[in-house]
């Protein structure tokens, strides 16, 4: 974390911050695309996160400064608090306004934050300022909230308050991550498992593409209409809710019904990725890194022959993962199109991997990509010594 994290907070404030909270982001090791298929993702909480630093005042205001962005904020505490353009400060006054709209009491509030996460990047830096804040906001005006209320205003916050449509498992790893656990997730009914995930001498890399983001929503959205499309071609036969409540056999017996080809293929990969999501969580549990890292291989390869949602950017940095026998599986993380691929590297070989896929990626690409060391992280929290000058 940023050392002097108190000491901006004092330049700022005049005064020294009372608390401090920390947000990881995320990644999902496994189960692409399969959370709005009733099936099962497999994320964790990464070491990189958001630092939020607070002191109640009694002028009547909420103040916001981030060291990521240059806008600040004072916003007073009667005002109506409305989503204003694009500022980053939407996230923190969304959930101000979700707070105060369930009639819980707030006083004036100085923030800081700090992020660490690559922003814009898929690392949900997004639900990390969410949740961080409303555990905060939750922590300091005795809110009332468990955890799994703060996942789900925290959601509602973005899905409301921002406008973007996402699903739960982001707002749920940064909440619920443990150190060295996957999180064995079933987006619908929300049972969760956390899996021990030691990663013994390997480090999580993560590779952000630096791709602009750009046609990510619009085939975000044909793949789930194609997948409803799907489920309604099986249901003809078959009595189920979702894609992911058959399993690739029975799959295989009734994929005839889906007659467009294309659409039978994204079936198969949602139905096949949610049984490598079972076997991932067994191979993680029994410490077998060889295995797990042979289904991220499989999940990158699905993604990008049968989903079609991976990209050269992506590829490329899982092509020549393959070739370093320092790296147990890569694969792309996220949505896709762009964002970051993720890949398990032995910690004592993490510089050489990160030169070497930034100079075939490079190659290939055209530009550089960000390359970084993480673990399996904790997730939301206080911290109790975090904020020495
Ligand atoms: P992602 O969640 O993939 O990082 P999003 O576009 O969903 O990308 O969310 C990024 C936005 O979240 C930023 O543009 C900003 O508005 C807000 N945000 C995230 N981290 C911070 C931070 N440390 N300080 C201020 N705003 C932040
Ligand atoms: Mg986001």
């Amino acid at each position: 974390m940023k050392a002097n994290l108190q000491q901006e907070f004092l330049n700022k404030y005049n005064t020294r911050a009372t608390a401090a909270y920390f947000s990881p982001g995320r990644v999902n090791l496994i189960g692409e695309h399969i959370d709005y298929n009733g099936g099962l993702v497999m994320p964790c909480a990464i070491t990189f996160g958001t630092f939020l630093l607070v002191a109640p005042n009694k002028d009547g205001v909420f103040r916001f400064k981030s060291l990521n962005f240059n806008e600040e904020a004072e916003v007073s505490l009667n005002d109506e608090h409305k989503k204003s353009g694009e500022v980053w400060y939407n996230y923190p006054l969304g959930v101000i306004s979700y707070f105060e709209n369930e009639g819980k009491e707030l006083q004036g509030l100085d923030m800081l934050f700090y992020g660490d996460i690559p922003i814009g990047s898929g690392l949900s830096s997004s639900a990390s300022i969410e949740v961080v804040t409303s555990y905060a906001l939750n922590d300091l005006f005795n809110g009332g909230y468990d955890k799994l209320s703060l996942v789900k205003l925290s959601q509602n916050v973005e899905n409301k308050f921002i406008g973007v449509s996402c699903g739960i498992m982001d707002q749920f790893a940064v909440a619920f991550g443990e150190k060295n656990k996957a999180l064995k997730l079933d987006c619908n009914t929300l049972d969760y498992e956390a899996v021990d995930s030691n990663l013994g001498d390997y480090v999580l890399a993560i590779i952000n593409t630096n791709k602009p983001r750009k046609l990510a929503e619009s085939k975000y959205n044909e793949r789930v209409q194609e997948c409803q499309t799907a489920l309604a071609a099986l249901q003809q036969e078959l009595d189920i809710k979702f894609l992911c409540d058959i399993d690739t056999q029975t799959f295989n017996q009734h994929k005839h019904l889906i007659t467009d080809s294309i659409v039978q293929q994204r079936a198969q990969h949602v139905i096949e990725e949610n049984d490598r999501v079972k076997l991932a969580a067994k191979a993680l549990s029994e410490n077998n890194l060889a295995e797990f890292g042979q289904l991220m291989y499989a999940s990158h390869d699905s993604l990008r022959d049968l989903y079609e949602v991976s990209g050269k950017e992506l590829d490329a940095v899982v092509e020549y993962a393959k070739t370093n026998t320092d790296v147990a599986g890569a694969r792309m993380t996220g949505a896709g199109f762009g964002g970051c691929a993720i890949a398990l590297v032995k910690g004592n070989a993490f510089d050489k991997f990160s030169q070497d896929v930034t100079a075939y990626y490079t190659d290939k690409v055209g530009y550089a990509p960000s390359v970084y060391s993480s673990l399996i992280g904790d997730g939301v929290g206080v911290l109790n010594e975090p904020v020495k000058s």
